[in-house]
């Protein structure tokens, strides 16, 4: 469709970085056209309805620069999920598996109740570990998952897989596909 056009266009590929072999997505001509940022805004904000998020989960970086539009959008509430010892309150803490390594993200606890379900917003699905984990947070939380909601999904990685168990029936919704 149109708005998937346009979207692809403004995404540009950065062939060896961080490392070499990696072809990297650059989403940043993207956000610097406010024509192609707000319809991505809003074709997040139309999932975050229709799949009634009550919270909208934005994962440290971009998934704060796409999630804070969306969240406002849909009129919910925004949360960050950051990386471990950035957030000033009491977290809670989760351990993930990288290629090379682990690494660890965290949330405010209070940020997120029983009533809530919660849509985790970010630019790119890879190996789906770090979408992983922050569901693996609201749900130790306490809180339901409206579903994981990303500009892009690199297929390839299979990303989609690793996500089955913490989603547990709701859904993974890709604007694109790679
Ligand atoms: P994963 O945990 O799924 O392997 O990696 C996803 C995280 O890394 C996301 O937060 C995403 O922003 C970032 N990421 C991985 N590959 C790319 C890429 O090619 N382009 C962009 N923009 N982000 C990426």
């Amino acid at each position: 469709t149109d708005i998937r056009e346009l979207l692809l266009s403004r995404i540009r590929d950065v062939t060896d970085y961080p490392e070499p072999g990696v072809v990297f997505k650059d989403i940043t001509p993207l956000l610097a056209d406010p024509a192609a940022f707000s319809a991505l805004t809003e074709a997040l904000a139309e999932i975050a309805t229709r799949q009634g998020a009550t919270k909208v989960v934005g994962l440290e970086a971009r998934g704060f620069i796409l999630g804070a539009p969306v969240a406002l959008r849909a009129g919910l509430g925004f949360i960050p999920v950051r990386k471990a010892g950035k957030l000033p309150g009491a977290t809670l803490r989760q351990a993930y598996e990288l290629e090379y390594g682990s690494a660890e993200i965290e949330v405010h606890a209070e940020d997120l109740t029983a009533a809530d379900r919660v849509l985790v917003v970010d630019d790119v699905l890879a190996t789906g570990g770090t979408a992983e984990a922050s569901l693996q947070l609201i749900r130790r939380a306490g809180a339901g998952v409206a579903g994981v909601a990303v500009l892009m999904e690199l297929g390839f990685l299979q990303g989609r897989a690793r996500l089955g168990t913490a989603l547990d029936g709701a859904p993974l919704e890709a604007l694109l596909q790679v």
